[in-house]
């Protein structure tokens, strides 16, 4: 593992780079003065000269270009040294479009500074060539997801999305508990799309925030309409709960809480029917906001469950703070709870703690029924796989409703 930053002392006449090198490194000064300069006319130009708390060298490094400007200690001067991951892997990892954003505004920078100095015309060929593959390169990219974006949108509106429900099974009587709803996408040129392949461009782009209200919308509406099936089939029997999947990007947005609170109001569903999922990622990079988003859909008297529990590498010690009523155990830990006794240890700690704090407990990813017998017998409340049942359009449901209430 290379160290991203270190400390380097340098004497007064140091040249650290000039124009034309690869840039490696950008350098923040603690102590001394560092001169930039350009080759102009034949001579050399000051452009900057730079002291304690300054930053230099970067601007190479994020365009992925040659050095532009020269470099040299004035006086010994002490540099933190900035290796090129530590600044780039965060601008790879970036939205496309910020990322486009970033080297755009480096370039006017550069540019600037040469205008400045009347020097634009002496930037050889090949750093220009250089500039223009780097940009051409992340405009595509950037182009790519905005053509995504435009495609997802166009989904929303048209809507090409449909839910199909995946009934919830309590484990201990086979009755269906409830459901839950899982988005498809009926692609007309690619056809039938599943979530895994355009649920994280949705989160990426923010469309995740529109397709959620339309989930939300639709699943209450569907669900509004299966109540009636339900209670005439099996009058006397717990009305089923819908459960939706609620992504971080829909918390986080601002004003989305009460848009979503809003939905909830004007389905009539009562909320007590209503279950949101929502994963571990919120609660681990910003529990406070998590713990206030959750507060104020809780506040609304629906219920929270934790999605994929066991992936977010969360602690178990910290649940108590957030406002959850259930936890659903991934089905990485089911599918291997068989053959591999780290993880059945896991599923049945897992479930312990749950119990101890009051929480209902859902195993996805049931297939086989030694799955299932050995979660029931290990206290899991609640069962869901493809050994009960697929996910379902809402027709499918209703006919399976009306011949049984339980598995
Ligand atoms: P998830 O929320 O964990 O949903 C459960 C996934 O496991 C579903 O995949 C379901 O079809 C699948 N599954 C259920 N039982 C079994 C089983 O026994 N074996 C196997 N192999 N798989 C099983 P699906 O429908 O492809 O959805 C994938 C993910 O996409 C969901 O995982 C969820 O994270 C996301 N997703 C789906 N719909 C929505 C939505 O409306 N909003 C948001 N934010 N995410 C959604
Ligand atoms: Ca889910
Ligand atoms: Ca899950």
């Amino acid at each position: 593992m290379p160290e991203f930053i270190h400390a380097r002392d340098v004497d007064a006449g140091t040249l650290l780079f000039q124009e034309g090198d690869r840039g490696d490194d950008a350098f923040i000064i603690e102590e001394g003065l560092i001169e930039i300069s350009i080759q102009s006319e034949g001579e050399r130009k000051l452009i900057a000269a730079l002291g304690p708390g300054e930053i230099f060298g970067e601007m190479a490094l994020i365009a992925n270009t040659p050095r532009s400007a020269s470099a040299l200690a004035r006086e010994r001067t002490r540099l933190l040294v900035v290796r090129r991951g530590r600044l780039t892997k965060p601008i790879e990892n970036a939205d496309p479009v910020m990322r486009l954003m970033i080297q755009m505004i480096v370039e006017r920078l550069t540019d600037a500074s040469r205008s400045l100095t009347g020097t634009n015309e002496m930037v050889p060929q090949a750093m220009q060539e250089a500039r223009r593959q780097a940009f051409e390169e992340v405009r595509d990219i950037a182009l790519r997801r905005v053509q995504i974006e435009r495609e997802l949108r166009r989904a929303v509106e048209a809507p090409q999305f449909e839910l199909h429900y995946q009934p919830i099974i309590a484990m201990a009587d086979n009755t269906i508990a409830g459901y839950e709803a899982l988005m498809r996408w009926n692609d007309p040129q690619k056809g039938q799309v599943s979530p895994g392949n355009f649920i994280g461009l949705a989160e990426e782009t923010g469309m995740i925030v529109e397709m959620g209200r339309w989930a939300l919308q639709k699943a209450l509406a569907d669900h509004a309409a299966m109540v009636p099936v339900w209670q005439r089939c099996w009058p006397g029997q717990p009305t089923p709960f819908v459960s939706i999947n609620v992504s971080s990007g829909q918390l986080i947005e601002p004003g989305e809480i009460a848009r979503l609170s809003a939905i909830i109001q004007d389905s009539g569903v009562s909320p007590d029917q209503i279950k949101l999922e929502v994963t571990e990622s919120l609660m681990i990079h910003d529990p406070e906001a998590a713990v206030d988003a959750l507060n104020e859909l809780k506040g609304l008297g629906v219920s929270i469950a934790i999605d994929d529990f066991g992936t977010g590498y969360s602690s178990l010690s910290y649940l108590h703070r957030f406002p959850i009523d259930t936890l659903k155990v991934d089905q990485s830990f089911v599918f291997n709870m068989l053959n591999d006794t780290t993880s059945g240890r896991l599923v049945r700690s897992i479930l312990h703690m749950a119990d101890d704090l009051g929480l209902t407990t859902v195993a996805e990813g049931i297939e086989t029924q030694e799955h299932f017998d050995q979660l029931r017998d290990s206290g899991c409340t609640l069962g869901q796989g493809f050994l009960m049942a697929r996910p379902w359009p809402r027709f499918d449901i209703e006919a399976l409703l009306e011949t049984g209430c339980s598995w």
